[in-house]
């Protein structure tokens, strides 16, 4: 089977899945080799239940006349599928990637660019190789415009994702600490991410730039077309602005107040407003946008419980975020506890970034300092160095925390949303 005689099909399915457990009528099932020993038998059920078509890469359980093709690697046809879908595309793509906010300024220039038109965007943080894909084969001839997350942990991981999605303008939110161990510490991680600048610039197509990021101005001097903002004489230039730990930006005088807390989500909010301006929509309609817009993904989420306040950051965690949202916490009024959970992937680095974080949480004073995970129980000598939230859940019972405010952040791997009930 090869794409251009698949494409037809795939232009009459419904969508594409790889999860048997999703496979609705009119779909397309993806066969990956996970399901090896029983991809015969989800085949056959996939074309009973209705499916248009399934891939698989195992030739015995090839049946043409079922529609059910046999491809060498269900990946790469995935992908390839994707490629030449992109190929027939003509409408703006708009790339991201970067260490953190990724996902959040997603939602964000989706939430204003919505505000104009009819706009396809990664679903969750679908932002890997098989993500991306999926995503892409998700645009249907009514979308305007699609805006594309690409996550990574490696080199070479950026320049493969933009070679699928093939975007048209290219953001990278910042350059941080995270990934570690498979980019090869910090330098790795700019050259990393900086393969999204290297495609946008061997294709002539635009970056965006945050002037305030050293960083990203470096890498993109001399270089347009470009999209600023974060200066007096950027392009765009937005103040920035915060009504009780919510966080806004002032544009021409007018103001907007998010519902995401941490001063980091200035600069998210100022890429989302800066590309909706681009493509010509009013501010008052972006105001409208960025007040709608309710995190509800445990992303720099502000929740209410008993009279306190919670912040819910457990969705991930890395130095550089960790750091961000200490400091922005640090500045919520009455006392303050804080759930930190480990920090995972750093590699060799790992120990020193506990400490210094611990320390930095020392340093500010929050009133209560809780840690989970190994990697912090490593550096971290206090009773309430918890090795994971089941331990931490016991405590949780026979203590209650009298701060008002209560921080939680750390790895996905730690999953501290487990202990809220308990808090
Ligand atoms: P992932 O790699 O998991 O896809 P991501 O890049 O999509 O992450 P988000 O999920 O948007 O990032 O945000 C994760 C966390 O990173 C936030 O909850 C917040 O703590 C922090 N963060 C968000 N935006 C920024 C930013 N611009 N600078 C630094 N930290 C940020
Ligand atoms: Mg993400």
């Amino acid at each position: 089977m090869n794409i251009e005689q698949f494409y037809p099909l795939f232009l009459q399915a419904d969508k594409v899945t790889i999860d048997s457990r999703k496979i609705a009528r009119n779909d397309i099932f993806f066969a990956f080799s996970g399901d090896n020993f029983n991809a015969a038998t989800l085949a056959e059920k996939a074309i009973e239940d209705g499916a248009l078509a399934v891939i698989v890469e195992q030739p015995e359980f090839e049946n043409k006349d079922r529609n059910i093709f046999y491809v060498p690697s269900t990946l790469e046809f995935l992908q390839q599928l994707a490629v030449y879908h992109r190929s027939q595309l003509t409408i703006p793509f708009i790339g991201l990637t970067g260490s953190n906010g990724k996902t959040t300024t997603k939602e964000l220039i989706h939430a204003v660019l919505s505000e104009k038109f009819n706009v396809q965007y990664t679903y969750g943080n679908l932002n890997n190789h098989i993500g991306v894909p999926l995503t892409i084969l998700s645009i249907k001839p009514e979308h305007e415009m699609a805006v594309i997350e690409m996550g990574a942990n490696h080199q070479k991981e950026i320049e493969h994702l933009c070679t699928i999605a093939q975007p048209d303008l290219g953001y990278i939110t910042n350059f941080g600490k995270a990934h570690l161990e498979g980019f090869g510490g910090f330098e790795g991680v700019i050259k990393g991410k900086s393969e999204l600048y290297d495609y946008l610039k061997e294709n002539q197509q635009t970056i965006i730039v945050n002037e305030n990021d050293p960083i990203q101005v470096e890498k993109t001097e001399n270089y347009s077309p470009k999209i600023t903002f974060g200066k007096v004489e950027s392009d765009y230039n937005f103040e920035p602005f915060s009504e009780d730990h919510f966080v806004g930006l002032i544009y021409q005088g007018e103001k907007t107040v998010s519902k995401l807390t941490g001063a980091y989500n200035f600069t998210n909010l100022c890429a989302a407003a800066s590309l909706g301006l681009h493509f010509g929509i009013s501010f008052e309609k972006i105001k409208h946008a960025v007040e709608q817009y309710t995190p509800t993904n445990m992303r720099s989420q502000v929740v209410k419980k008993e009279n306190r306040t919670l912040v819910l950051d457990t969705y991930n965690a890395n130095p550089s975020s960790m750091t961000a949202s200490l400091n922005n916490f640090i500045t919520f009024e009455g006392r303050k506890t804080i759930i930190i959970g480990d920090m995972l992937e750093l590699g060799a680095e790992s120990e020193k970034e506990h400490q210094n974080i611990l320390e930095l949480a020392k340093t500010l004073g929050f009133d209560t300092i809780i840690t989970v995970g190994k990697h912090f129980k490593g550096v971290n000598s206090s009773d309430l160095a918890f090795e994971n939230t089941a331990e931490l859940t016991e405590y949780l019972q026979q203590h209650k925390i009298q701060s008002e405010n209560i921080l939680l952040k750390g790895s996905r791997g730690i999953a501290l949303e487990k202990v809220i009930d308990f808090i």
